[in-house]
């Protein structure tokens, strides 16, 4: 593991009090000791308070708006044992990957209900899905979207600066689990149970010129608040040297899957809740995702208190928008099934503003140019 990623054992923050936590709450610059301070078990009576300041910092960084996108997934193949997905290659899934003509109907189904900003995902790469497979995908996307993403196997920096000159904006990432010795036993087999290539991966994507790249962790995987703790020093550590490119962060539970995975450091809502406002407090202008893995009512409450860009209307299976018929069983199951106008509407009735697009892509490489 990299120094960088060491945590000093000063901030561990098992031994935070009530007045470290009000102490965090107040501070104009916090960093690494109060995020510690802001997770550690003095912080649970003063929930409330952290809310309010994630709310406050929220606004006054985002306004009340909040970035809509759907992931489309592209393919299924994986030759990775991750034990806790249900794309991994000992799973009975039937592998399936959408034609050229495929993607574009799927594409154009999404469109249709208004979407302007798209996650392409795929497994580990393959024979049928590979980096021209996604290049594909990514070309069509461009065409259609005015942010694309994607979210599939870590690359060279020369494929993910094709990736970019195709029309890509963003690439999303997570370690899973920062714990090398986890992430080892459970990664069990395949090109992913290289720690490192991982971990380095968002690196090659910012030095290949990639906007965004989203980080994050699998909760559930091991100890949540050194996890966040990690997740913080990886972010920074990647702000310091790419400060071109942007930063989002995801922080993802454990969901049920084909393979019965069971979470061996199971992540409540309340301490989900606690890791998104801690990290808006201390990292205040960096977009924060929730996705419809988590159930609805558990979305609306946090739509806009740390929040501020959120999936809607998501499938997880291989295609099934409407342009093919989805034939997997899906990565996992997602909780918030909700149409994106059910979503919308609850967002407007919250005093959010659902925005579908705020990025330009033209608008951009003329400004860079
Ligand atoms: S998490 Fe990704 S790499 Fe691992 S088995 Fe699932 S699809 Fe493959």
């Amino acid at each position: 593991m990299p120094v960088w990623l060491d945590l000093p054992r000063d901030q561990a923050g098992g031994t935070a009090t009530q007045e470290d936590v009000e102490r965090a709450l107040a501070c104009s610059d916090p960093g690494a000791r109060e995020l510690a301070v802001l997770l550690s078990p003095a912080a649970s009576p003063l929930m409330e308070a952290m809310a309010v300041r994630a709310r406050d910092l929220t606004r006054r960084h985002f306004g009340r708006t909040i970035s809509l996108y759907t992931p489309l997934y592209l393919a299924n193949y994986c030759s990775n044992g991750c034990e806790y997905c249900g794309f991994a290659s000992d799973r009975p899934q039937r592998r399936v990957h959408l034609k050229p003509s495929e993607m574009a109907r799927e594409m154009d189904a999404i469109t249709g209900r208004g979407f302007q900003e798209l996650l392409l995902l795929t497994g580990e790469r393959s024979e049928p899905a590979g980096v021209d497979f996604l290049l594909a995908g990514v070309s069509l996307a461009a065409e259609r979207f005015h942010h694309v993403g994607i979210e599939a196997f870590p690359m060279t920096a020369p494929e993910y600066a094709r990736m970019a000159e195709a029309g890509c904006s963003g690439v999303t990432i997570y370690q899973e689990t920062y714990d090398p010795d986890r992430y080892g036993r459970l990664h069990r087999w395949g090109p992913k149970k290289d720690y490192l290539e991982r971990l380095e991966a968002p690196s090659r994507a910012m030095a290949a010129g990639m906007r965004t790249v989203g980080l994050g962790v699998l909760l559930g995987l091991s100890d949540p608040v050194s996890e966040a703790l990690r997740l913080f020093r990886h972010a920074n550590h990647l702000r310091s040297t790419y400060w071109r490119s942007g930063i989002a962060l995801s922080f993802p539970r454990l969901r049920p899957e084909a393979g019965g995975f069971v979470s061996p450091f199971p992540v409540d809502e309340s301490m989900l809740a606690r890791i998104i406002f801690a990290f808006r407090i201390v990292m205040p202008d960096v977009p924060i995702l929730l996705s419809t893995r988590e159930r609805p009512e558990f979305r609306d409450g946090m739509a806009g208190l740390g929040v501020t860009k959120m999936s809607a209307g998501s499938r997880t299976t291989v295609g099934g928008y409407g342009g093919t018929e989805a034939v997997d069983d899906g990565q996992f199951r997602i909780s918030d099934e909700r149409s994106v106008e059910e979503f919308c509407a609850m967002l407007r009735n919250r005093g959010l503003d659902p925005v579908f697009k705020n990025w330009d892509r033209v608008f951009m490489e003329a400004a860079d140019g």
